[in-house]
């Protein structure tokens, strides 16, 4: 079982602990603050309140309980999941409710000002890594950035491969010059076996650590799921048309 999970307090302890005499001998300048701390490349950072080591992905303490800002992490971390592209989402979502619970304001009522400070920046970044692990094109970026591939402005790679510029140039004229709601449908139906092919593709590649071929389909997969979107119009096109 992953690390930050282990450390979240179980539902039946209850209450979160933080150390609140700790937290109130912070100085005015400093308090209320969710502020990164550094973090040493092994991803071991210290705790705020009693100065121990956390990781970095770390929602609480292990030693005081105290809530810890949010790191900078991947958004696999900040849920505590497997870095992985194949994502079930009822496994996604179970984590991220969890995490929310773990967060609740009501949780931090009695707490510090710091307390809930770090609380609410700790679940705007965990409502943003769910975010990002939702979108297949995002989870994909996330992990390529994880293996230090870079990613271009626009979030994917430009389409410099002439394959793929020529099959995605071809379905955008066989969609513009549908001219009834079947060949549309049509149109559609070849999409969506492709995306599930890509799909497929992206998680084998992942899977064996091929990141130039993870690459190449993260941006197949961005432009099929534009295309989604194109074919979304041209159905409500259709179905207002006399
Ligand atoms: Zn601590």
């Amino acid at each position: 079982m992953d690390k930050a999970i282990k450390n979240l307090p179980t539902e039946e302890s209850g209450e979160v602990h933080g150390n609140n005499r700790a937290a109130d001998a912070v100085p005015p300048s400093r308090a209320p603050s969710a502020s990164v701390e550094p973090v040493t490349p092994a991803g071991v950072a210290a705790c705020w309140s009693c100065h121990g080591p956390v990781m970095a992905g770390d929602l609480f303490c292990a030693t005081c309980e105290a809530v810890q800002p949010p790191r900078p992490v991947d958004p696999f971390t900040r849920l505590a999941l497997e870095p992985r592209f194949e994502m079930p989402i009822d496994e996604l979502d179970r984590r991220y409710f969890d995490l929310q619970r773990c967060l609740h304001p009501d949780r931090f009522a009695t707490k510090t000002s710091r307390e809930r400070a770090i609380s609410l920046a700790l679940t705007a970044d965990i409502n943003a890594a769910y975010e990002t692990l939702q979108d297949p094109v995002k989870r994909a970026i996330a992990l390529l950035e994880m293996q230090g591939v870079t990613i271009h402005a626009d979030g994917c790679n430009t389409m410099s491969d002439p394959v793929l510029l020529m099959e995605a140039m071809e379905q955008r004229e066989a969609l513009a010059e549908a001219e009834t709601s079947i060949q549309v449908e049509s149109i559609a139906a070849v999409a969506e076996c492709e995306k599930a092919d890509c799909l497929e593709e992206l998680a084998c590649a992942f899977g064996t650590n091929d990141l130039s071929a993870a690459d190449r389909l993260t941006t197949r997969l961005k432009y099929l799921m534009k295309f989604e979107d194109e074919l979304r119009a041209a159905r409500v096109r259709f179905s207002q048309a006399p």
